[in-house]
């Protein structure tokens, strides 16, 4: 049973601000903007007014207010939005006089998506492509985000379901009028060949090197290495290349800290994993367990080294670290009077790509180190203008499609309509699922549990 209530919520940033926007929406959206300003504008016109205290009369402010009548709004039912001036007070003052109008309370986190949702404004995907624009920190993550929006995947899975349910009808119509004389006798062969191209299609969509999940999270670089070779100092100076910082936030676990980058664009996670060592110490011991954890899973580590101490101890090499590519960075060349040097090559410790001498703490080869990174991301997203995936849940989805249609293209055609039906519903099922048109009451959780109010 749908939610008939109005909701409002502060849709702008944290007051206070030049301006503040807030949004009611529900079927006494129109009641409480007469109230507060007396009339309705005319729909989508901005209009100034006053918003007056509904008890009292009192002016609380000047704004400018917007009326959208269902269906043609952000949530498909009723929408009022005004543009306050953003003070904590002006704020307070609408919010009071809203709570006061009946059917009328504050919004839940992510509640006007939801509704857009339920109101067929948005399918789901389009959803998290909203939730993936608001979070977009580089060019490459909100160029996806939008276009992912805007039904990237999303009709590209509905136009896929639709072609599949067509292929389907052949089959049900070959089941059903089987013993009829004016059913054409081969009605399997187009369905299985619909099928066959479908399927096709789906798995060179997933074929992408999870390219746009990477995007989506930014690519992982870990810096590793043993301890007091300067793997801290490499992050810091990396991360005060001031262009490049978006979002640092220290300490999320107690063994690694992120940095997230915008190198030419691209996201880049850095991951400064705890000093990496063998330990008999318990604690640490977890410590190095995780370190290397997160460093295998890694798209590359940067293996720091000092690089003034001598030859490289035994304990120092790599270790468990998967197919990961790996960068060789000795440290601390200004202790050696060495120049920044770097080059492509192998070690005879592992099979390193790439060896670079730098200097954390004077910031000498910083810069090729830098560029290096930044030619590493742009050329592993080079091609993600075809990239359509995002998220774990599509590939999900698309994999057990494709799974289902294989099933069914196995079925021995004559024979086994009715399995071959079975599989090519469940396939439908998938796709619907992955764009919200079949029931998914029990994911949408999990995707608004990332909204925050007023959106
Ligand atoms: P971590 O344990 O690998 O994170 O190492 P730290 O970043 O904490 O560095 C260990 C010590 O080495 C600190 O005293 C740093 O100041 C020093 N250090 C780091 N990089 C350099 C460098 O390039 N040259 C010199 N001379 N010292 C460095």
């Amino acid at each position: 049973m749908p939610d008939r209530s109005t909701i409002f919520a502060l849709s702008s940033g944290r007051p206070p601000a030049a301006i503040a926007v807030v949004r009611i929406s529900g079927p006494r959206a129109g009641v409480a903007l007469e109230k507060l300003i007396g009339r309705l504008p005319e729909p989508r016109k901005a209009a100034l007014a006053r918003v007056r205290d509904p008890a009292s009369g009192e002016i609380i402010d000047e704004v400018l207010a917007l009326w959208f009548p269902a269906p043609r709004s952000e949530t498909g039912e009723d929408v009022a939005e005004l543009q306050l001036h953003g003070g904590h007070a002006v704020i307070a003052g609408v919010f009071d006089a809203l709570a006061m109008i009946e059917g009328c309370r504050p919004a839940e986190a992510g509640e006007f998506t939801r509704r857009a949702f339920e109101n067929g404004r948005l399918d789901l995907t389009a959803v998290e492509g909203l939730a993936d624009l608001i979070a977009a920190e580089t060019p490459a993550q909100r160029r996806l985000a939008f276009r992912q929006l805007k039904g990237l995947i999303g009709d590209r899975a509905e136009a896929w379901r639709r072609r599949l349910i067509e292929a389907l009808a052949l089959v049900e119509a070959r089941i059903d009028f089987s013993d009829e004389a004016d059913v054409p006798e081969d009605l399997l062969g187009p369905a299985l060949y619909a099928a066959q191209q479908l399927r096709d299609e789906i798995a060179g969509v997933l074929a992408d090197g999870r390219r746009g999940e990477r995007l989506r999270d930014g690519l992982v670089v870990a810096i590793a290495g043993p301890p007091n070779a300067g793997k801290s100092t490499l992050l810091n100076r990396l991360a005060r290349r001031e262009a490049a910082i978006v979002s640092p936030y220290a300490g999320t676990t107690r063994d690694v800290i992120e940095v997230h980058l915008d190198l030419d664009g691209y996201p880049v996670t850095l991951l400064d994993t705890a000093g990496v060592r063998d330990s008999a110490e318990p604690v640490e011991q977890e410590g190095v367990r995780r370190a290397c954890e997160r460093a295998a899973a890694a798209d590359l580590v940067l293996w720091v080294i000092d690089g003034s101490a001598g030859g490289v101890a035994a304990d120092e090499y790599p270790k468990n670290l998967g197919n990961t590519a790996i960068w060789l960075v000795r440290n601390k060349i200004d202790r050696v009077d060495e120049s920044p040097c770097m080059g492509a090559g192998k070690s005879e410790i592992s099979e390193y790509e790439f060896t670079l001498s730098i200097s954390a703490l004077t910031g000498n080869g910083m810069e090729a180190l830098t560029a290096a990174l930044s030619d590493y991301a742009k050329t592993y997203f080079a091609s993600t203008e075809s990239v359509v995936i995002t998220r774990a849940r599509h590939r999900r989805a698309l994999e057990e499609t494709v799974a289902a249609l294989d099933r069914a293209l196995a079925r021995d055609g004559a024979n086994d309509e009715e399995l071959i039906a079975e599989e090519m519903r469940a396939a439908a099922t998938t796709l619907g699922r992955l764009t919200g048109r079949v029931d998914v009451e029990d994911i949408l959780d999990v995707i608004f549990r990332d909204f925050c109010i007023g959106k």
